[in-house]
């Protein structure tokens, strides 16, 4: 799975009325499934994950944090890419987010954090930015 030239280790992705329904069957086919565990409706994304990449990740030591699981850091990566907003009424609505920073490289050894989002980046990086709450 590649794009723009670049392995896609995985993607999440709003889930159509058929995936959905294909999921839910093989979630009620899995003789070791709990039925009570299905949420109803289930969350209407998919993940879809480069099992070559996945078999390749590892553990890494994160400096403040000590030995981290990158299949975990992945999965987190993709869960952060969805966002459920409920409504007074109490009814959710699932959406998309994007990543919160994006830019390049020889810009930022050339010219350091200089944009409000390069300088919360830097600031994420040394655990300095507090993880979000549920919203
Ligand atoms: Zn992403």
């Amino acid at each position: 799975m590649t794009a723009k030239g670049k392995t896609v280790l995985a993607k999440l992705k709003k889930a159509s009325e058929f995936e959905l329904a294909l999921v839910e069957t093989m979630m009620l086919n899995d003789k070791g499934a709990d039925p009570e565990s299905i949420p109803d409706p289930p969350p209407p994304y998919i993940m879809v994950v480069n099992n070559d990449g996945w078999l390749d990740l590892g553990e890494i030591m994160v400096d403040r944090v000590g030995k981290v699981d990158q299949c975990e850091a992945l999965v987190f990566h993709e869960l952060c890419h969805a966002r459920v907003e409920i409504n007074k009424e109490g009814i959710a609505s699932y959406k998309m987010r994007d990543h919160d920073f994006t830019g390049f490289f020889t810009e930022v050894a050339r010219y350091g954090a200089w944009l409000p989002h390069y300088q919360m980046t830097e600031a994420a990086f040394k655990g300095e930015v507090p993880p979000e709450d549920d919203e």
